[in-house]
C-alpha cells in the first residue's frame, strides 16, 4: 500500500464505518490503484460472493424529440428544426421491436426525451398493459425520474398519485438516468430545465414506498467536480437509508461527440476504474454496482469487474434502438451476446448469473413457456427474427440461430 490515506479507509471499512467526503476524494485521487482495487472487489464479494450478473432483455429509446437542451446530450432533436432526425415510435412499433429477436428475455427497459405527443399516460399506460399480458415473464424497466417529473407535471397530478398509475399498469423498475450530478452548480449550468435534485430523489423514493424498484446513475467527466461527484454518492446513500429500494448504481461516464461539452473529451480508463471503485465503498448499502458496456465499453467494464463492479447490465437484443451513447459517440454495438457475457465473467474468475430488473435468478438457458398469445406469435414471423448485420458486439456464434432459440414453443425449465 503506497497511499496512506487508504490505509485510514480499510480501517474504517473493517469497523463498519460509513465513508465520508475526504475518503471518497482521496479513492478518486489515488495513484494506489492497486490497493483501491483490492478494497473494493473485497467490499464486492462481501455484497455478491463470486457472482456477477447479466440480463436478457431489450433496450428501446421510443422517441429523441425533447425540448430540455441538457448541455451534454446528444440524443434530443428539436422536431421543428430536425425533422429527418427526428424519432416518435407509435406504441405498436415499440411492442413490435421488443419481440424482434424472440420472446426469451426478461427485461424491457425504455427510455426518451420529454416529447409533449408521446410522454402521456394515454399513450404509456395501455403499452403497459399490452406487454404484461403478453409477456408476463418480462420486467418492465421505465422511464427516468425526469420523465415522471414530466409526467406528473403534465397530468397535474402528485408523483404518489403518477407512481401508483404506473405501477397499476405493470411497471416494475424505475431506470437511473436523469440523475446527472446533483450539485446545484450543476444542474444551473448543465441542465437547468430537468427535474432538481430533491425532485430526483423524492421520486425514488416515492417509488420505492410503493414498491417499485430502481437504478441510479451519476454522469461524470464534464464540468463537475470531485468532492460533487462524492457529494452525490452520498446524497444516494442517505435516501436509500430513508426509502430503501436502489437495486444498483451505475456510474454513466460522459461522451463528447455532438454536444455543447464536447471540450471535456472522453474520460481516461484509469477514471473510470477509479469511479466504479469509489461507488463501491461510498454505497456501502446499494446491492449492487453495475458496469455498464454501452457506456465504458466491454473491455473496460471487464476489469471493472476486479474493482468493485457486480453487473454487466444486458444483451439489448439485437434491435438497433439504443440511441442516447450512439449519438454521443461510443463504440459499442448495439448488443452483447450473453454467451460472451459469460466467457467475460467466467475469465475473471467469478460465476455469470442471469437475472431480471430486480435480480431474481434464472437458468442461462432458461425459456419462457409458449403462452399462445396471438399477436406475440404474429411478430414472431420467422422474417421479423433476422438481426441487422454487423451490430454485434463480442458475438461468437451466428444471431440468427440463437433467435430462433428464443423462438415461442423453446423448451423451458
Ligand atoms: S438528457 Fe434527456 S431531458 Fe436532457 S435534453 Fe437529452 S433527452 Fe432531453
Amino acid at each position: 500500500m503506497t497511499d496512506p490515506k487508504l490505509r485510514d479507509i480499510e480501517r474504517k471499512i473493517d469497523s463498519g464505518v460509513s465513508l465520508d467526503r475526504a475518503d471518497g476524494v482521496a479513492m478518486l485521487q489515488t495513484q494506489d490503484i492497486h490497493t483501491l482495487g483490492r478494497l473494493a472487489k473485497a467490499a464486492k464479494e462481501r455484497k455478491s460472493g463470486r457472482d456477477v450478473f447479466y440480463v436478457l432483455n431489450r433496450y428501446i429509446n421510443s422517441t429523441n424529440i425533447c425540448y430540455a437542451n441538457c448541455r451534454f446530450c446528444s440524443f434530443a432533436v428539436d422536431e421543428s428544426k430536425e425533422r429527418d432526425r427526428a424519432v416518435r415510435m407509435p406504441s405498436d412499433e415499440v411492442f413490435a421491436k421488443a419481440l424482434e429477436t424472440g420472446i426469451n428475455f426478461n427485461q424491457i427497459h425504455i427510455v426518451g426525451g420529454h416529447d409533449p405527443k408521446q410522454l402521456t399516460l394515454d399513450y404509456w399506460l395501455p403499452l403497459m398493459r399490452r406487454f404484461k399480458e403478453a409477456l408476463p415473464h418480462v420486467q418492465l424497466s421505465l422511464f427516468t425520474a425526469a420523465e415522471i417529473d414530466y409526467l406528473a407535471r403534465r397530468h397535474r397530478l402528485s408523483y404518489d398519485a403518477i407512481m401508483g398509475e404506473l405501477h397499476g399498469a405493470g411497471l416494475d423498475n424505475i431506470n437511473g438516468g436523469g440523475a446527472e450530478v446533483f450539485s446545484p452548480r450543476f444542474r444551473a449550468a448543465v441542465c437547468p430545465n430537468k427535474v432538481d435534485a430533491a425532485h430526483w430523489l423524492e421520486i425514488h423514493e416515492v417509488a420505492h414506498r410503493r414498491g417499485v424498484a430502481s437504478n441510479a446513475t451519476m454522469l461524470y467527466g464534464t464540468i463537475e467536480t470531485l468532492e460533487e461527484r462524492v457529494e452525490h454518492l452520498i446524497m444516494l446513500r442517505e435516501s436509500q437509508e430513508r426509502s430503501p429500494g436502489f437495486n444498483a448504481f451505475i456510474p454513466l461516464a460522459f461522451h463528447p461527440d455532438g454536444n455543447e461539452l464536447s471540450s471535456h473529451g472522453w474520460t481516461s480508463g484509469l477514471d473510470d476504474i477509479r469511479m466504479f471503485a469509489t461507488a463501491r465503498l461510498m454505497l456501502d448499502n446499494v446491492d449492487h454496482i453495475k458496469a455498464y458496456w454501452m457506456i465504458q465499453g466491454l473491455k473496460v467494464c471487464q476489469v471493472a469487474l476486479a474493482f468493485g463492479a457486480d453487473d454487466m447490465d444486458g444483451t439489448h437484443g439485437s434491435t438497433d434502438e439504443e440511441r442516447i451513447y450512439h449519438s454521443a459517440g461510443t463504440r459499442s454495438g448495439q448488443y452483447v451476446d450473453d454467451r460472451e457475457f459469460r466467457r467475460l465473467i467466467e475469465e475473471v474468475g467469478y460465476v455469470p448469473v442471469r437475472r431480471n430488473s430486480t435480480y431474481d435468478r434464472f437458468p442461462h438457458d432458461w425459456a419462457p413457456p409458449n403462452h399462445g398469445v396471438p399477436e406475440v406469435k404474429q411478430a414472431l414471423r420467422p422474417s421479423a427474427s433476422t438481426p441487422p448485420a454487423g451490430k454485434a458486439v463480442g458475438a461468437p456464434h451466428d444471431r440468427v440461430s440463437a433467435a430462433a432459440e428464443d423462438a415461442v414453443g423453446a423448451p423451458s425449465n
